[in-house]
C-alpha cells in the first residue's frame, strides 16, 4: 500500500488554531496537514497521576479537535518517547515536511535538535517558527550585541522595536483550513494517557478588571489580575493578539507581559540559570536547608498569615497571587535560609502556570541571586506586607479559616531572621 504523502504540524505549547505561526505556514504547504500532539513519556513520568496541567492540555486539545471535526479533520494524539513516536510516524506516513513553533527551554532545544536530525535522516524537512514571544533569542540585545540583564533598558528597547514595526503581525490560519488532512483519528480519554481527573481547574482568562490594573494588581483580595498565565504557558491565547490589545488598553499590563519575555530571553542566553545562581558570587551562601522548616513552608503552617495563606492557595488551587509569591519566596530564602532551588521545584510541581523561565527568574530575583534581583539586604517583613496589601485580612481569612480562632505563633522571629539572613549573605557573597 502506498503511504499517504502529508505534512505535519506538531502542537506543543501553542494549543490553539487561531493566530498560530507554525500552523499558518504548515497550512500553506503543498500536502494535507496532520495536526499532531505527543504526550511525552519523559515529561509525564515525573508528574503525579492527577496533575491538573495534563488534564488542561487534553481539554485544550479536545477543543481543537472539535473545531477540526467541524471541517472534517481531526487531531492525532500520540503518547510515548518523542523520538520513538516520530520514528514510527515516518514508517506510517510519507512525511514531506514537519512544522512546529519554537520553544526556548534548554531541555526542549536539545530534544528538538535531536528530532530535526532524526527527520533529516529520513529526508524530511523541518521548519520551526517564533510564536511564543514577540521578540526571541537575539532580537533584543544591547548595542554591543550582548543580552540585556537589566529589565528596564530591555523593556525600553523592546517597546522601541515593537512600535517601529507598528504592531505584532497576526496570522490568519483560516485561509488554509481546507488543507487540513481529512484523516479521522480517535481522541483519547484522560485514563488512556495514564492520568486521573483533578479537582484543580485552570480558570478562563479574565481581562474585565484590567482598566484598574495599576492600582489593584498588588492587592490579592481584589483578585483583579488576568489569570492569563496558564494560557500563555500552553498557548491557548496568542501573545501577539494579547500584546496588541494591551498596547491599546494598558501600558502597566503590557510591562508585565514584557517581564515574561525578559525572563525567556535570560533563560535562552544563560541556560545554566536553571541550576545555578545567575550571580556566581552568591555561590558561597551557606543555606540552612532545614527539611522540617521546608515542610512547614510547603504546608502553609509557618505562623505568618500572609505566607501561609499564599501556600494554601497554591496547594488548593495551583495558583498564587504575584504579590504573595514574592512574599513566600522571600520568606523561604531569607527567613528560613533555604536555597531558592527548593522553592522553585515546589512551585514547578504545583503551579498551573509553571514556566521554567519565569519561575527560575522570579525565584532568583527573590533570593537576590538573579539578574536585576532584589538586593540581598532587602528582607520583606511578612507582617508589614500583610498590613500594606491585605489590610483588612480578607485574603488571609479566605485561605486560613481558623485565623480568628487564635493563630499559630510565627516559627521564627522576624528581626532575628532578618539579621541572620543579612549576616549569612554578607559572609557568603564572594568579593
Ligand atoms: P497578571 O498580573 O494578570 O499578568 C499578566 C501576565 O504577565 C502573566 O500571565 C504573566 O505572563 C506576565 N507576568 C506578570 N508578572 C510577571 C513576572 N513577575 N514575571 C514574568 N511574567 C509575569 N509566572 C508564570 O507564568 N510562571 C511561573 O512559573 C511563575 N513563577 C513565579 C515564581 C515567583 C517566586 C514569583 C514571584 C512570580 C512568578 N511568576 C510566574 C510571575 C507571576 O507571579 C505570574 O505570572 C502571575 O501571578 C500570573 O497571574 P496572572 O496571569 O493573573 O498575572
Amino acid at each position: 500500500m502506498t503511504k499517504q504523502k502529508v505534512s505535519f504540524f506538531w502542537f506543543r505549547r501553542d494549543l490553539r488554531l487561531e493566530d498560530n505561526t507554525g500552523l499558518f505556514h504548515a497550512l500553506q504547504s503543498d500536502f494535507p496537514v496532520i495536526p499532531l500532539f505527543i504526550f511525552d513519556d519523559e515529561i509525564l513520568e515525573n508528574l503525579p497521576k492527577n496533575d491538573a496541567r495534563v488534564q488542561f492540555i487534553l481539554e485544550s486539545l479536545q477543543k481543537i479537535n472539535e473545531q477540526l471535526k467541524a471541517i472534517d479533520s481531526s487531531i492525532l494524539i500520540k503518547k510515548g518517547t518523542t523520538s520513538k513516536v516520530w520514528e514510527s510516524l515516518t514508517t506510517e506516513f510519507d512525511i514531506q515536511h514537519v512544522f512546529f513553533n519554537k520553544d526556548y527551554e534548554p531541555f526542549t532545544i536539545k530534544r528538538d535538535a535531536a528530532i530535526e536530525q532524526l527527520l533529516a535522516q529520513h529526508h524530511i524537512t523541518a521548519s520551526s517558527f517564533k510564536d511564543h514571544v514577540i521578540f526571541e533569542e537575539k532580537e533584543i540585545t544591547k548595542a554591543d550585541g550582548l543580552p540585556y540583564t537589566v529589565y528596564t533598558p530591555y523593556k525600553n528597547k523592546w517597546l522601541e522595536k515593537y512600535h517601529l514595526s507598528g504592531q505584532a503581525p497576526e496570522f490568519d490560519t483560516k485561509i488554509g483550513y481546507e488543507n487540513f488532512s481529512k484523516n479521522q483519528f480517535a481522541f483519547p480519554e484522560l485514563a488512556e494517557i495514564g492520568f486521573e481527573k483533578s479537582v484543580i481547574k485552570v480558570l478562563p482568562p479574565d481581562l474585565s478588571q484590567i482598566s484598574n490594573y495599576k492600582e489593584t494588581r498588588d492587592f490579592p483580595a481584589e483578585d483583579s489580575t488576568s489569570y492569563l498565565s496558564p494560557h500563555l504557558r500552553f498557548g491557548t491565547v496568542s501573545i501577539r493578539k494579547l500584546v496588541n490589545w494591551a498596547n491599546r488598553k494598558n501600558q502597566t499590563f503590557l510591562s508585565e507581559l514584557i517581564w515574561r519575555e525578559f525572563f525567556i530571553q535570560i533563560l535562552f542566553s544563560f541556560p545554566n540559570v536553571v541550576n545555578h545562581n545567575f550571580k556566581s558570587a552568591y555561590d558561597g551562601i551557606q543555606w540552612r536547608n532545614n527539611e522540617e522548616d521546608f515542610k512547614r513552608w510547603c504546608s502553609g503552617t509557618t505562623g505568618y498569615p500572609m505566607v501561609d495563606a499564599g501556600m494554601r492557595q497554591l496547594n488548593e488551587t495551583g495558583y498564587m497571587h504575584n504579590r504573595v509569591r514574592m512574599v513566600v519566596a522571600s520568606f523561604l530564602c531569607k527567613h528560613l535560609l533555604i536555597n531558592w532551588q527548593w522553592g522553585e521545584a515546589y512551585f514547578a510541581e504545583k503551579l498551573l502556570d509553571f514556566e521554567l523561565a519565569s519561575n527560575v527568574g522570579n525565584w532568583q530575583w527573590a533570593a537576590g541571586t538573579g539578574c536585576d534581583a532584589a538586593p540581598y539586604f532587602r528582607v520583606f517583613n511578612p507582617e508589614i506586607q500583610q498590613k500594606k496589601f491585605d489590610e483588612k485580612g480578607i485574603y488571609i481569612r479566605k485561605w486560613i479559616p481558623e485565623f480568628d480562632l487564635g493563630y499559630n505563633e510565627p516559627m521564627v522571629d522576624h528581626a532575628f531572621a532578618r539579621d541572620r539572613a543579612i549576616e549569612t549573605y554578607k559572609k557568603g557573597i564572594l568579593k
